[in-house]
């Protein structure tokens, strides 16, 4: 099959789906196509790496070249990118194809994809649930197999939360593996792009385009490159699983419990052992994260202010109306509220005691991370305590909203990898994830751990 063929048969399904699933802000045929038959191309002069030709679904927060790039806001709701985001190159260059940009939260800050300018995406296992968030277009593409795999990014769990609840699987890097040169920033500190598909298999291959260092990201880590499928075929008999006593004790719902720890008895066939570890502090972990990631948003948004690029408000008085109209225009609620916590954790008399306190707090729960990997070579649990919740159960309170990351943040913290994988059905017949955390820069591990229970 050729790429354009391939291209063409998604972006049919993307005509038939996307009108009820709501998984792309962006199509554009002739691009597509265009990168389709230069990929082609590629293929008939003996140019084949393993993605060239394969159609990769683009999160909205990337800036691809020629593309509109709204990262799910009004204030970017006019934004053609005059330059792409290093992973975008790099999926350039590997030959694959933009089949669309895909829909999210309004600046990555979500958990459920309610808060996009561009309206919710819908879960397709059951269009009453919502598909999770921030990556939730990406998730919803793979799901229903408008794409063959997708591009996503993970602040507090943004990858691993909506790949759980569409029953696919995702993996977040560890901090600095995969540039953010392009990605539109969120929480600098805690941002990080991986990719979204059916299976393990189909992750190491993308994250073999995706990872490796870039001189324009400061915090990008200068490594090895490494091949991310050479250990998908490993027997699991020496593996260590960490079993946090804290996660299992309360909180997760009875039906992803069960989900969890059929997943793990499966494991222990395998041949791994179990062991139990403490992470005394991750309870900390979503008060932190409010903390953090809303600071580092706030300074981030600053940079919106209709002057340089993006949306500007139609009417205003002077400079300084402009710049409020604009704001109050071109921002959604959510993120005003991320950016007046911020601001006022950072604001003088309050930064000693959330700013300063939050920064050593997240020294800790990283070190409970450290402590546990003395004992063990991966830490499970689930990766959300519950599954897919309906549209608008969680909209009206944010505490609760915020609590859908419960797992997945304190690793965001620490900067360590997590995956989530797909190991049946819960409540309503929603799906439920496996977390897997990892070492630092334990990847391939991770991904031999997933191929092994697929
Ligand atoms: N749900 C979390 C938030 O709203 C995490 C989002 C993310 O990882 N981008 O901030």
């Amino acid at each position: 099959i050729s790429s354009i063929e391939l291209t063409e048969i998604f972006l049919e399904r993307i005509k038939t789906l996307n009108k009820d699933l709501n998984a792309f802000i962006t199509v554009n045929e002739e691009m597509s196509l265009d990168q389709a038959r230069a990929a082609d191309k590629m293929i008939s002069s003996g140019q084949v790496q393993p993605l060239t030709g394969i159609p990769v679904a683009q999160k909205d927060i990337f800036c691809a070249k020629g593309w509109l790039t709204t990262c799910g806001s009004k204030m970017l709701s006019n934004f053609v990118s005059p330059y792409d985001a290093t992973i975008i190159e790099r999926f350039n260059q590997a030959g694959a194809v933009i089949i669309g940009k895909t829909n999210m939260d309004e600046f990555a800050m979500g958990s459920s994809n309610e808060t996009s300018y561009y309206g919710p995406v819908k879960n397709p296992w059951d269009i009453s649930a919502v598909p999770g968030g921030s990556s939730g277009g990406s998730a919803c593409a793979v799901a229903a197999r408008m794409a063959p795999a997708a591009t996503a990014t993970d602040t507090g769990g943004s990858i691993r939360q909506p790949a759980a609840l569409c029953g696919i699987s995702g993996i977040k890097p560890t901090y600095g593996l995969v540039s953010r040169y392009g990605m539109i920033a969120f929480a600098s500190s805690l941002d990080q792009a991986g990719p979204m598909a059916k299976s393990a298999e189909d992750l190491a291959l993308l994250m073999n385009v995706m990872a490796g260092f870039d001189a324009r990201d400061s915090t990008s880590m200068q490594r090895q490159t490494e091949d991310y499928s050479r250990d998908l075929e490993k027997p699991l008999d020496r593996l260590r699983i960490g079993l946090p006593k804290e996660y299992f004790a309360k909180g997760m719902n009875h039906d992803v419990a069960s989900a969890v720890e059929a997943a793990i008895a499966e494991y222990r066939k395998l041949g791994a052992t179990i062991v139990e570890v403490s992470l005394p502090n991750t309870k900390l972990s979503i008060p932190v994260y409010y903390v953090l990631a809303p600071a580092e948003a706030s300074s981030n948004l600053s940079r919106f202010d209709g002057v340089r690029y993006g949306y500007r408000a139609p009417q205003y008085s002077d400079l300084e109306d402009m710049y409020k109209k604009t704001r109050a225009q071109g921002f959604g609620a959510e993120v005003k509220r991320r950016i007046l916590i911020g601001t006022y954790v950072l604001s003088h008399g309050y930064y000693d005691a959330y700013y300063l306190q939050a920064q050593k707090l997240r020294r800790l729960i990283a070190n409970d991370f450290t402590e546990a990997f003395k004992q063990c070579d991966v830490i499970m649990g689930p990766t959300t305590p519950a599954v897919a919740f309906d549209f608008g159960e969680k909209s009206d309170d944010p505490i609760q909203m915020y609590l859908s990351d419960i797992y997945t943040s304190a690793t965001n913290l620490a900067g360590l990898p997590g995956m989530s994988i797909p190991v049946g059905f819960g409540d309503k017949n929603r799906p439920v994830g496996l977390h897997i955390v990892g070492n630092y820069f334990r990847e391939a591990q991770m991904l031999n751990i997933a191929h092994q229970y697929q």
